[in-house]
């Protein structure tokens, strides 16, 4: 098996290493809102978590969004997360 370079990225939860092609992403745009991003192409500064229901329990408990992006992330990115994180758990 060939070994292929990936970039690799820190979970917001459990604050680990992992392929980033593997986490989800969260971007602050330039007017400083947070948001989920599907495509994980929009511009800004992203952050990155586990598809992973424990990960964003971590996340949520320890602000890991607001600690990434320095600043106030609103309830509302993580509640949007846990619909994408259900539905990987689900195995969509
Ligand atoms: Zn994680």
């Amino acid at each position: 098996m060939a070994e292929t370079k990936q970039p690799e990225r820190l979970c917001v939860g459990c604050r680990q290493l992992h392929p980033k092609d593997r986490l989800l992403r969260i971007v602050r745009s330039p007017n400083g809102t947070a948001a989920y991003d599907p495509t994980g192409k929009s511009p800004g500064r992203g952050a990155y978590l586990c598809p992973s229901a424990e990960c964003l329990r971590l996340a949520r408990r320890q602000g890991g969004l607001s600690w990434s992006f320095k600043g106030r992330v609103a309830p509302a990115v993580y509640d949007a997360l846990e619909d994408v994180v259900r539905r990987e758990e689900d195995g969509a």
